[in-house]
């Protein structure tokens, strides 16, 4: 049976662990945090990303993939020739950065929000201007759930914004006025299959997800242009494994990426209990070039993610007797803006899911 390696033992490697296990196969991450939520359920190498011992463990492995895109560059190149790492160093490289990923989906045919690179003081003249008067700074790396963000719209806004971001590489992007954000997986095997997720629309809070639903309808062909630059991006970049695209959507339809992660996403969790193949056991099947055709939920469903709020925790109880609901706990320590956990709602038909929906969220502060 193959074993596969995962860099990171958090939530996201928790489930997937989950999802590799019916399949026969084993489970290994590479994780420095003794607590981190994989260690429930997958055989845990606890060590920095960087220890010698631990990658041995993981180059042993049949393949090694990751549930976060900041991997330590050092790791990376300790695996080089020892173990496929799927997806690959360079498609890494370009998903973390985010000046780079655009400037990488622009050449693969993608269109993005209008961004200017910021990365010493001169660069903060006329900026603003360029992207359209209004925008959104953000630090090139290591931004998530909308930390590392600060909104502008005025001159000594984005002077006070950089600072306040400590001056580390940036850019400026532009306020994108969208209609609405969807998102959509790709997976590509070894030997270039390549195959869909679901398209499903997501409502963020403070710039932490708080929703996803699917379907997403789609008009005027919406899911099928998504895919169509799902592939060009997959295709473009050598993609081994999985990865998904986040998208605004403009009042005209148009789409515009506004980043990727080389993984599965939160939006992606509601495949989890809609009937059929999860993200989860998509991005598995891709990296060892299992068996893949497209995955999508049989039933409509939506999913609601636990943030953390200070004093406050969602009704379980209710929660759990709500028809069609399950709940997913990451073992994680509360902190206010932490994601937690989250509930998948799944329900026979769109009218119902969404009452349901209504009734979920209010359970969920
Ligand atoms: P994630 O947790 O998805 O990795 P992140 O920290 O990388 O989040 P983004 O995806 O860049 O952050 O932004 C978070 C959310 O903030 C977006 O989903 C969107 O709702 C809003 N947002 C980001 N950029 C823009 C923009 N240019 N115009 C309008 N809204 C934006
Ligand atoms: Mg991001
Ligand atoms: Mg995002």
């Amino acid at each position: 049976s193959p074993t596969l390696g995962i860099l990171g033992g958090g939530q996201l490697a928790q489930m997937l662990a989950l999802a590799a296990l019916p399949l026969g196969v084993k489970v290994r991450v590479l994780e420095p945090d003794p607590q981190a939520p994989a260690r429930l359920c997958a055989e845990h190498l606890q060590a920095p990303y960087t220890d010698p011992v631990g990658l041995d463990a993981l180059a042993e492995c049949d393949a090694v993939t990751l549930e976060f895109e900041n991997v330590p560059v050092g790791a990376l190149d300790a695996l080089r020739g020892r173990v496929p790492v799927r997806p690959g160093a360079e498609l890494l490289a370009r998903s973390k950065h985010r000046a780079r990923e655009k400037h990488a989906l622009r050449e693969a045919g993608a269109q993005t929000a209008p961004f200017v690179e910021i990365a010493a003081p001169s660069d903060l003249e006329g900026a603003l201007e360029r992207v359209g008067g209004r925008g959104i700074l953000k630090t090139s790396e290591l931004g998530y759930d909308g930390k590392g963000q600060v909104r502008v719209a005025s001159q000594e806004e984005l002077g006070r914004g950089w600072a306040e971001l400590g001056q580390v590489p940036c850019i400026l992007e532009g306020f994108v006025a969208f209609e609405r954000e969807v998102s959509l997986a790709v997976a590509r095997t070894p030997d270039g299959r390549v195959a869909f997720g679901p398209l499903v629309e997501n409502v963020h809070r403070n710039g932490i997800l708080r929703t996803s639903v699917y379907p997403a309808h789609s008009p005027d062909g919406t899911e099928a242009r998504a895919r169509e630059m799902a592939r060009a991006v997959a295709e473009g970049w050598g993609l081994e494994g999985l990865l998904t695209l986040e998208f605004f959507q403009l009042p005209g339809g148009e789409l515009l990426v506004n980043e990727v992660a080389p993984r599965v996403h939160n939006s992606g969790h509601l495949t989890q209990d809609g009937g059929g193949v999860s993200q989860f056991e998509a991005q598995v099947r891709a990296v060892l070039g299992l068996p893949l055709t497209d995955w999508s939920p049989l039933l409509p469903c939506a999913m609601v993610n636990d943030v953390g709020v200070e004093g406050a925790t969602p009704d379980w109880a209710a929660v759990d007797t709500l028809p069609g609901t399950r709940v997913h706990l990451y073992h994680k320590a509360h902190r206010p803006g932490r994601k937690l956990g989250h509930v998948n709602l799944v329900a026979p038909d769109e009218p119902t899911l969404r009452e349901r929906l209504r009734q979920l969220e209010l359970l969920i502060p």
